[in-house]
């Protein structure tokens, strides 16, 4: 069967709202970025990552094996994930418990990376996410939005930097001085662990979608990346004199 985009077939209606899928590997400042685009268009913003984090903090409550999906479908059957869009980022429930902080821990970190490589996991966030965002007026970050959950967003962006990079600006968000900071070399590690998983699984790999925009921050402010986003962004929204407004 031919594969028709939705915004170019008969019967479904065409999005007013753009999507907006930004992808990359950890560390390269999507979440900053996805943040700012939602202020600056009033747009929803939904961190895909937090849906994974939440279904592995799930697993660890089970004690699950991370490598096992046929257990991790059977718990999928008896759980709920809710996004939150706020100013500062994503309110993550899970069964309606504020998981936020806890989903942000190592340990969860860690579980997140391996459950993502099950296709039936994926599988279940990607009917998800495709609920949460399909009427436009998003912006989604993940590892697949471009490529797999919605190949026919209006503007994708894959979000890049050097590995050394991400590593350091992941490192400086710890908190100074806690005794559980991890050391830099650690997070590097871990960051490095990461992206190789992401970038070899068999199912959506995390890779640049064909029409995606490349943007390597490396050698870039943070203001620099947020206005050449916002350029193509700006592209894509409704006119104002335009009969959708
Ligand atoms: O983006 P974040 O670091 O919160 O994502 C946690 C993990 O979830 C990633 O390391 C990745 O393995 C997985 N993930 C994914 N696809 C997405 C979002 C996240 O595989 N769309």
């Amino acid at each position: 069967m031919p594969l028709v985009p939705p915004s170019e077939s008969s019967d479904v209606p065409r999005r007013t709202r753009p999507i907006v899928a930004i992808d990359g590997p950890a560390g390269a400042g999507k979440s900053t970025l996805a943040a700012h685009l939602a202020r600056r268009f009033g747009l929803l913003n939904l961190e895909t990552g937090a849906m994974y984090r939440a279904l592995a903090l799930k697993a660890i409550e089970n004690d699950l094996d991370f490598d096992e999906e046929a257990p991790l479908l059977a718990l999928t059957r008896y759980t709920t994930i809710t996004l939150e869009s706020s100013r500062e980022g994503n309110r993550v429930l899970l069964d309606r418990s504020d998981v936020t902080r806890r989903v942000r821990e190592p340990d969860v970190t860690a579980g997140a990376s391996r459950i993502s490589v099950h296709p039936g996991v994926r599988a279940w966030m990607v009917a998800r996410q495709r609920v949460l965002g399909g009427a436009g007026g998003v912006v989604m970050e993940g590892r697949d939005i471009g490529t797999a959950v919605f190949p026919d967003a209006e503007v994708k962006i894959f979000l890049d930097a050097d590995p050394s990079v991400r590593g350091s600006r992941r490192y400086q968000q710890f908190p100074g001085n806690s005794p559980a900071a991890p050391t830099s070399e650690a997070v590097l590690q871990e960051l490095k662990e990461r992206d190789t998983r992401d970038r070899t699984r068999a199912d959506s790999p995390l890779k640049p979608a064909v029409d995606a925009v490349l943007i390597d921050s490396t050698a870039l402010t943070l203001e620099e990346v947020l206005e050449r986003a916002e350029t193509l962004v700006e592209a894509h929204l409704p006119s104002p004199l335009g009969p959708s407004r």
